[in-house]
């Protein structure tokens, strides 16, 4: 039995996602009244959130792949960034990847279920003889994978760079607000908030699909993450990532926990409350900062990036794809496909009676679905909790796929 309170926030959560679909848009108050859930009330919000989630995206899950040109050697300053001036993480550090090897790359993400390819470099914004090579690089994977979106993520534009890309064939741009104008010089000082939203502007009258999203988790206060959101909502982006901090070793917001899964969870139901038909992506962090309740969070966003990221490894590829079919959920473009096809007999089912089911080489492990599958626990550890017990599901720093020989997670 629920208390009348309870009942009647549940009911309230409901009836303001009616009033969503039916046009209603989120106030600020509205929204961090939402944030302010508490824990025992967020599944209830989450499932209100995911009735918007359903009516425009239905039980597909949009899977992205990050091919990761040129990394770190960044003169910008951005507090979050393992590629930042600065920065003592010890990411893989390389120039540009050769056409042929970003086009393998990128296939590989594609075989492994991504509609959508995300071609990232490092740097405030690329020089035209940059945005030429990309251009080459999209033409090439355009020609072999015709149907494959392509978003390029280069950083801040400059005239007539949109229209060299949309040109060559890419869909979108990407380039995220990250945080509130309010908080930006907090966390950058080597550009402004105002060049971002230029970019995203700039990218959008190109035709170009406009992608912009968050990093939550950087101490901003509530209203800052409203304040976020709702400029995201103003700038119209088609899809809105939502990374959650990783905070590197290396870098000023090293040791920064300030997420736990169900505010994680809280944070994605507002963005879709207030964004209800937009690509709503868990994105980087998701393994760390959502744990357990990843598959919970596919409830209100539709998208996810597959394997690894930029500069850290993610959780494995088999097992997003997995996560996604055991929770009743089919990747876009693969919706013919029977999730119910998908249920193994008992007999078939593995199931491991000893062992560390956070021990990698075990291949029968069972899936703990969450920071295990890709962040082996660092041991230099932290102190946010993971599911295996251990202190902290430090940030992996990648070893494999682009810019290295050995095969990418995908
Ligand atoms: S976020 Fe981009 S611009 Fe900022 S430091 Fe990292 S690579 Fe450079």
């Amino acid at each position: 039995m629920h208390s009348q309170s309870q009942q009647s926030t549940a009911t309230n959560f409901t009836e303001l996602a009616e009033q969503i679909s039916q046009g209603h848009q989120l106030t600020a108050d509205e929204a961090l009244e939402l944030l302010n859930t508490p824990d025992s009330q967020t599944l209830r919000l989450v499932g209100a959130a995911g009735a918007l989630r359903r009516e425009h995206f239905g039980n597909t899950v949009k899977v992205n792949y990050l091919v990761n040109l040129k990394s770190g050697l960044c003169p910008e300053d951005c507090t979050y960034c393992s590629q930042r001036l600065g920065s003592k993480a010890e990411i893989l550090k390389y120039t540009w990847l050769k056409p042929e090897e970003a086009v393998h790359q990128a296939g590989l993400g594609i075989a492994g279920g991504a509609s959508r390819v995300c071609m990232v470099a490092s740097g405030k914004g690329p020089t035209d003889r940059d945005v030429d090579r990309v251009a080459t690089m999209i033409d090439a994977l355009k020609g072999e994978h015709p149907d494959v979106e392509v978003c390029a993520c280069l950083g801040i534009l400059k005239d007539g760079q949109a229209q060299r890309l949309k040109a060559a064939g890419a869909d979108a741009y990407n380039h995220n607000l990250n945080t509130a104008e309010s908080m930006y010089p907090e966390i950058c000082s080597t550009h402004s908030f105002d060049e971002r939203v230029a970019t995203v502007r700039e990218a959008k009258n190109t035709g170009l699909s406009p992608c912009s999203g968050l990093i939550v988790g950087m101490g901003e206060t509530p209203e800052q993450l409203v304040e976020a959101i709702f400029a995201l909502r103003d700038l119209n982006a088609d899809s809105i990532p939502v990374n959650f901090l990783m905070p590197f070793d290396g870098t000023p917001l090293q040791g920064t926990w300030n997420l736990t899964p169900l505010a994680c969870l809280r944070i994605l139901a507002v963005v879709r409350m207030v964004c209800p038909d937009k690509e709503v992506r868990m994105a980087g962090g998701r393994e760390m900062h959502l744990r357990s309740l990843q598959a919970t969070a596919l409830e209100v966003a539709n998208s996810l990036f597959l394997g690894d990221y930029l500069t850290s490894e993610g959780q494995d590829a088999k097992d997003d794809l997995a996560m996604i079919g055991d929770a009743g959920f089919v990747v876009l473009g693969q919706t013919d496909h029977d999730t119910k096809q998908q249920v193994n007999p008992l007999s078939e089912t593995t199931v491991q009676p000893t062992g560390d089911p956070c021990d990698k080489d075990n291949a029968q492990s069972p899936g703990c679905a969450s920071s295990c599958g890709s962040a082996t626990v660092s041991p230099k550890s932290g102190s946010a909790p993971s599911c295996c017990g251990t202190d902290t599901a430090e940030p992996v720093l990648r070893r494999r796929g682009a810019g290295t020989a050995q095969n990418p997670n995908a």
